[in-house]
């Protein structure tokens, strides 16, 4: 059977927990994405848009000097981080803009914690001249003025939240909050797997391109499937998008790359499938970092896109068959892996795509015999130049 069921649930996970006021639009919504998926005009628009202004397909590219570094794996990079603002999120901020439009949604609402989702946002609304307002924790706000700024350009208006831990989990607090108030002209854009059904699988179904992409331009030029897939996981629709068209070739192994933080062991990480327990959180139920009380913990990345305390539903249930396996990345290894990519191809890695670079040393020692890797290179690490240098100042 395909997952999700109808009722959005991967295994034991997912579903739709919401108020009843959100009931109806997200029943409206799911019947509109299940049509949309086989209607031809809709594709081709969205693969018109991808291609001519996100700039499809990306490149696999076959990184000579880091494979030859790491002796037993050849390593393919594909490129999202050479896309239309820097990274993968621009696929999925497409594809459900385009269903706001066919839905006749005026006004566009998102959440953003490092303010990357919030500029992919800003840019289709934009491109779209629809009305956007992105809810950000005022935490996050300092930390990522320039994003701030960016969105603001873009003709975005950006709404500080200031409950909680201020952060991301809180904006997404607020922004659905705003949805239930205004549902009948706003549509809201969420920015990973996670969220109430349909929207894991909405958001997985736009980023797949990402694996479908790469599984063709692979085998053109190996002539096989690859042994295995890697990618850092914050919410989980990079690794997603590159993982679930291979998910019926069993000889290919996915690995999702979680933060670790400053160490797991010091609760300072945002593992939240290593380290997390069952729990619901913005309208699913997935793995989720919660305290004894059963309190949603506070994430920590120095990679902020992979500061979320929860992952999408669907990670969660590739964990629990065993299809994909999930290892963590210290704060500290992921500098280490951008400056490793940085140095053997001059590539200056997103620090959240650096946790899938450094988790390759480690691969390298494990494998058996001589191994084909597609890593995928989430985005550019424009935006991190800021933090990298104060961390090494
Ligand atoms: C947002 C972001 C991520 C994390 O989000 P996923 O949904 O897990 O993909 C990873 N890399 C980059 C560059 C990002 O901007």
């Amino acid at each position: 059977m395909p997952l999700p069921d109808r009722y959005g649930h991967f295994g034991e996970f997912g579903g739709r927990f919401v108020p009843e006021t959100l009931m109806s639009v997200l029943a409206e919504l799911e019947k509109i994405f299940y049509s949309l998926r086989k209607d031809r005009g809709f594709q081709k628009e969205f693969h018109h848009y991808l291609q001519e202004y996100a700039g499809r397909p990306t490149r696999l590219y076959h990184a000579e000097r880091l494979s030859k570094g790491l002796k037993t794996l050849k390593i393919y990079l594909k490129r999202e981080d050479l896309l239309h603002t820097g990274a993968h999120k621009i696929n999925n901020t497409l594809g459900q803009i385009l269903v706001a439009r066919r839905m006749g949604k005026s006004r566009i609402i998102a959440e953003t914690g490092a303010g990357q989702h919030g500029v992919a946002t800003a840019t289709v609304a934009a491109l779209f001249g629809l009305r956007c307002d992105v809810y950000m924790g005022s935490q996050d706000m300092k930390r990522q003025a320039l994003n701030v700024f960016r969105m603001k350009l873009l003709g975005a208006r950006v709404i500080e939240v200031k409950s909680g831990s201020q952060t991301l989990k809180d904006a997404m607090n607020e922004a659905i909050r705003d949805w239930v108030t205004n549902v009948r002209d706003t549509f809201y854009i969420i920015g990973s797997v996670a969220g109430p059904h349909p929207y894991p699988v909405m958001v997985r179904n736009f980023q797949s391109v990402i694996g479908q992409e790469a599984r063709k331009q692979f085998l053109a030029r190996e002539g096989r499937l690859p042994d295995y897939l890697v990618a850092c996981v914050g919410g989980g629709s990079n690794a997603m998008g590159l993982f679930h068209p291979f998910f019926g070739d069993r000889s290919v192994q996915m690995i999702g790359v979680e933060a670790a933080g400053l160490g797991l062991s010091t609760g300072q990480h945002s593992a939240a499938i290593a380290r997390g327990k069952p729990g619901v959180l913005h309208g699913s139920k997935s793995q989720l970092l919660q305290d004894a009380d059963g309190q949603v913990r506070v994430a920590h990345s120095i990679a902020a896109g992979l500061d979320y305390p929860g992952v999408g539903p669907e990670h969660a249930y590739y964990q629990s068959i065993g299809r994909a396996q999930y290892v963590a990345v210290n704060d500290a290894q992921a500098m280490k892996g951008l400056k490793l990519l940085a140095a053997t191809e001059g590539i200056i890695p997103a620090l959240e795509s650096a946790h899938a670079i450094a988790y390759l040393e480690k691969l390298a020692h494990r494998v058996r015999r001589p191994s084909r890797v597609i890593v995928c290179l989430s985005g550019r690490g424009d935006k991190d130049v800021g933090t990298i240098k104060d961390l090494l100042d």
